[in-house]
């Protein structure tokens, strides 16, 4: 018998399928096997049991062993390599390796054992052989109940060693070893099951009744999303098939985990970054062993091992983090999507600011549109005043706080509440604004802000190419007052203490999250604090519930507004709402004060009035418009390589195939071209990139195509890696 094996080392040209000889050993499909490579030993995984190889026998070599003594990967998973490999152009190895801990690989983590003892005696009889005295013993025997298992160590503590001994001395209690999980901890709290609303109910009743759809559940902040989730999920159990559950890593707060095992004790696993290495491999191995039946996780949970799923949620669908933006990178929509084609179940995408991307296939009827329109208490969302900066400067004020947002703080500070201020800074913003009248450099055939470039001192277009000098006199107004960048939370902070030196305030961004656990930390003593002023980036823009939130200010709104790419102002929208969000909570009413240079940008009109659905259509209308997602693809090829003139090679080759597929498949080309990288050299490595944008419809197909082409040019000095509609092209 042979196996296709793909090995573990991540270079490109190892990344085939090699058969090997199995004879002899007890090994299937999924198995990680030990295997001679060349002249090394190197892990492998089974992909494939076959009875032949095409290969010369007797230069086929045999494994070496199993690694473990289970298949670690499901033919589901395999499928779904096969899949990802395809679409996203990654390496066999490179996906394989997602759908195990990382620790497993290394040999890192090993399964624990305890002792554990089985009560077998009978209380009548053993009574006659304890002395009057004997405490321990007496209580230890009055805990006993007949044939359950308890850890040793555990009654040792509670009973003393001695007294545990002495019945295991006289048989009754038998001892033995038996594997110990390790599980993460959470906050026990009651179940407390709430009566749906009709809207609830309503949701349920559609999401059940759809089993073969994806929905899109549409629901404002404060809708009771989360009950929807538990109500279908509960169900789905009792039918005996599994759930996965996705939430943002920044979401999985110890507060939802409480409340999942809550309603579901034991049948919940939870795989996120926060578990130590020991506890991440045994929740892989209870969900590997059909012991968990629902997979509450973060974005690579989605990998998880876990069978005859009968739903999938992703809870903030809109969020960007489900994507991968580093390699391997991928989708964890598409990955949902494989997932419930192949295990026929439905999937619901939540959110109460969908992706344009969603919201377009729930308008198309890919996706089952449910909305829940109105929060569960029935309050209002909080105000939103929008405030322009150009106003403050034209009247004196040269600061970073607007007068309203310095009156609101103030007020706030004297009732004894608690304030939030939020800037955007994801990645670095490099745009140009003027600060005299907030005009910004922008592409003039593309209509996206244009980035800086400071080794060159040029401005530059990422969707077309095109260059411009960087502006050192504003052409609106001629002012020289040319600002390039952004404020930091950190100069809002020393801002605050001048104005308001006895309120504390807190910073979350970055820098003062890189701690294990900060980000928890400071969300829990500025929970504790009043009066207070938390600052922060997005990250404070979901998560926790503070009710004494009264203010939140948006400092710098257009930040988002100008990054440059096409989903800046969704993602603008996006950010602002979810923000707003955090404003009264509880009775006290909320307000926010939204600073912007913009005050007409037509997303703030949306924005105020939580129209989402008018932001929608003005902006679905822009991307058809432009010719940009849904409605086409962006495909970005980068090319790295430590050795420029290589690099540059392989991309002219590249360019010049595409270039005869754009000829074959005018109609669906928008745009084509090949450059330097906005960032021309990270680590010593040069990057050159072609930018693609091609037509939805069989943009697959063309995809393909390229794809093939590009690896007809590579080089083994030249990495070549793709990425699809990426968010930032640095
Ligand atoms: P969302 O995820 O849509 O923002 P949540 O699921 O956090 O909303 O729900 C908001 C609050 O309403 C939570 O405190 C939740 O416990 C509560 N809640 C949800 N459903 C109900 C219900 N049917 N009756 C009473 N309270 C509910
Ligand atoms: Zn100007
Ligand atoms: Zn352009």
């Amino acid at each position: 018998m042979y196996a296709e094996v793909i090995v573990d080392i991540s270079a490109s040209n190892v990344d085939k399928i090699f058969d090997y000889d199995i004879s002899g050993f007890e090994v299937s499909e999924g198995y990680r096997v030990l295997v001679p490579f060349g002249k090394f030993k190197v892990e492998g995984f089974i992909i494939r049991i076959k009875e032949q190889t095409s290969y010369d026998k007797s230069k086929v070599k045999s494994i070496l062993g199993a690694v473990d003594d289970f298949p670690v990967i499901n033919s589901e998973m395999i499928k779904l390599m096969h899949h990802m490999c395809k679409l996203y152009h990654l390496k066999y190895i490179n996906v394989l390796r997602l759908f195990i801990p990382a620790e497993m690989r290394t040999g890192k983590v090993k399964s624990l054992s305890k002792k554990v003892v089985t009560f077998v005696g009978e209380k009548q009889e053993i009574i006659k052989n304890i002395r009057k005295n004997a405490i321990n013993q007496l209580n230890l025997l009055e805990f006993l109940v007949k044939n359950e298992k308890y850890y040793k160590s555990e009654l040792n503590e509670k009973y003393s060693s001695q007294a545990v001994n002495k019945f295991v001395e006289l048989g009754f209690l038998i001892e033995s070893n038996e594997e110990y999980l390790r599980a993460p901890s959470f906050n026990k709290i009651e179940n407390n099951k709430v009566e749906l609303s009709q809207l609830q109910q309503r949701a349920v009743t559609q999401i059940l009744g759809g089993r073969d759809k994806t929905h899109l559940l549409f629901g404002v902040t404060g809708s009771g999303k989360t009950e929807v989730y538990m109500n279908v999920i509960e169900k789905i159990i009792s039918e005996n098939k599994t759930a996965i559950m996705l939430v943002p890593e920044i979401s999985l707060t110890p507060q939802v985990l409480s409340n999942f095992k809550a309603r579901f004790g034991e049948a919940v696993a939870i795989l996120h970054s926060g578990l130590s290495t020991g506890e991440r491999f045994d929740e892989w191995k209870r969900i590997r062993f059909g012991e968990a039946k629902i997979v509450v996780g973060a974005r690579s949970a989605i990998f998880a091992p876990i069978q005859n799923v009968g739903i999938i949620i992703i809870d903030e669908e809109h969020e960007q983090s489900y994507n991968s933006e580093s390699n391997p990178r991928y989708f964890t929509k598409d990955v949902a999507e494989f997932r419930r084609k192949y295990n026929s179940c439905p999937l619901v995408l939540g959110s109460a600011t969908p992706s344009l991307e969603s919201f377009n296939k729930a308008e198309k009827g890919e996706y089952n549109l449910i909305e829940m329109p109105v929060r569960i208490n029935g309050k209002e969302m909080p105000k939103i005043q929008i405030i322009d900066m150009l106003n403050e400067i034209r009247a004196g004020n040269n600061g970073i706080f607007s007068r309203t947002l310095l009156y609101e703080l103030e007020n706030c500070f004297k009732n004894n509440k608690q304030a939030m201020l939020f800037i955007n800074r994801r990645g670095f913003s490099s745009f140009m604004r003027c600060t005299e009248c907030g005009y910004i450099a922008k592409c003039d055939s593309c209509d996206v802000s244009l980035v800086y470039h400071k080794d060159d001192e040029m401005l530059k277009c990422h969707y077309c190419g095109k260059r411009f000098k960087a502006l050192t006199k504003c052409p609106e107004c001629g002012s020289v007052r040319i600002r390039q960048g952004a404020v930091g939370t950190q100069r809002i902070v020393e801002e605050l203490k001048k104005y308001f030196p006895n309120v504390q305030a807190f910073r979350m961004d970055n820098d003062t999250t890189q701690v294990k656990n900060a980000y928890q930390k400071i969300l829990g003593e500025f929970g504790k604090t009043k009066p207070a002023v938390l600052v922060g980036t997005q990250m404070i823009a979901k998560g926790h519930d503070f009710k004494d939130v009264t203010i939140v200010g948006i400092v710098d709104a257009d930040q988002s507004l100008y990054q440059t790419d096409y989903k800046s102002t969704e993602r603008t929208f996006e950010l602002i709402t979810q923000m707003s969000g955090r404003a009264g909570r509880n009775e006290s009413e909320g307000r926010v004060v939204l600073q912007t240079y913009a005050p007409r940008h037509y997303a703030y009109k949306f924005i105020a009035n939580y129209n989402y659905k008018g932001f929608y259509n003005k902006e679905i209308n822009l991307r058809e418009t432009a010719k940009f997602p849904p409605f086409t693809k962006i495909i970005r090829l980068l090319f790295t390589s430590e050795h420029e003139d290589l690099a540059r090679e392989v991309v002219k080759k590249c360019y010049n195939k595409i270039f005869d597929i754009a000829q074959q498949n005018a109609d669906d080309f928008v745009y084509y071209d090949a450059m330097k990288s906005p960032v021309t050299r990270i680590k010593n490595k040069f990057r050159y990139q072609i930018l693609i944008r091609i037509k939805k419809e069989h943009e697959q197909e063309i995809i393909n195509k390229i794809y093939d082409a590009c690896d007809e040019c590579v080089h083994n000095k030249v990495s070549f890696f793709v990425e699809i509609n990426p968010s930032s092209l640095s």
